[in-house]
């Protein structure tokens, strides 16, 4: 069972610099408003993350990192962490399926991620999901199992309260392919059902999940309006204001107290 309560994230991806950034979110926040149901959350390029820290209203949007490294301090040059992104961030996206499958991350390192986040007071989003030829030989709930499992193991029940979980599915994130929205239902229930297993009813009925792969203006009531469904993991389509803006507004309509 869902939350009332949605939850709207904007990935940006490697896409709009620091000045593009603090432009879109100008234009945005004269198009959206504050909903006590709907969260807003923006996950800009790390570049960007201190300016909009400063200009947003955190009433309004809150922020997420794209990725961090998960040890706290020390030599890993180039590296950003969650001790680093605290204050600035309340959420932070991990095992992303191009953090998985374009830079190999592992479960192992997923999971470090995690416990990194929880550890420095920012929620992780832990997406989860199948590649294409998982999908066609069967497996998309054995990988999701696998992948909860990975991500989720040392984290005790009132840690699990900081996580969010995404299904992503692979094939459909950047390809113009969603989901259809009884497999997301689907995805979803297996996930409820591990997290009823691994930590009981309450957690299961709790924790929020939302699906991410291809959510367009168009699309994005198909899968809001879904019992199981908390909310949006959105790329592509939110980086234009107004259709990013549009997915909001079937947010705000998706929510028992409307608009
Ligand atoms: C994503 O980056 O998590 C995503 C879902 O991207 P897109 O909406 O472009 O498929």
């Amino acid at each position: 069972m869902a939350q009332d309560k949605k939850l709207i994230i904007a990935n940006w991806k490697m896409n709009l610099g620091v000045h593009e950034s603090s432009l879109y979110l100008h234009k945005l926040a004269e198009k959206v408003k504050i909903h006590r149901d709907v969260q807003l959350v923006l996950a800009p390029t790390m570049l960007a993350l201190q300016t909009l820290s400063l200009q947003v209203n955190h009433r309004q949007f809150k922020l997420a990192a794209q990725n961090f490294y998960w040890r706290d301090h020390g030599a890993f040059t180039g590296e950003v962490s969650a001790t680093q992104l605290r204050g600035i961030v309340s959420y932070a996206l991990v095992g992303h399926s191009e953090r998985r499958h374009v830079f190999h991350e592992t479960d192992k390192d997923t999971r470090a991620k995690v416990q990194a986040a929880i550890r420095n007071g920012i929620r992780p989003v832990l997406c989860v999901g199948e590649t294409a030829s998982e999908r066609a030989a069967g497996e998309t709930k054995d990988i999701i199992h696998d992948q909860l499992l990975g991500g989720l193991a040392n984290i005790t029940s009132d840690e699990l309260d900081q996580v969010i979980i995404a299904y992503e599915p692979v094939w459909a994130i950047g390809t113009g392919n969603n989901a259809l929205p009884n497999d997301v239902t689907e995805a979803i229930v297996s996930i409820r059902s591990q997290i009823k297993h691994l930590y009981g009813a309450k957690a299961s009925n709790e924790i929020q999940v939302l699906y991410g792969g291809s959510v367009t203006a168009d699309s994005a009531a198909d899968y809001l309006t879904l019992a199981e469904v908390d909310g949006l993991l959105v790329g592509g389509a939110s980086l234009d204001a107004q259709s990013f803006a549009t997915i909001v507004e079937k947010a705000y309509n998706s929510t028992k107290k409307g608009a």
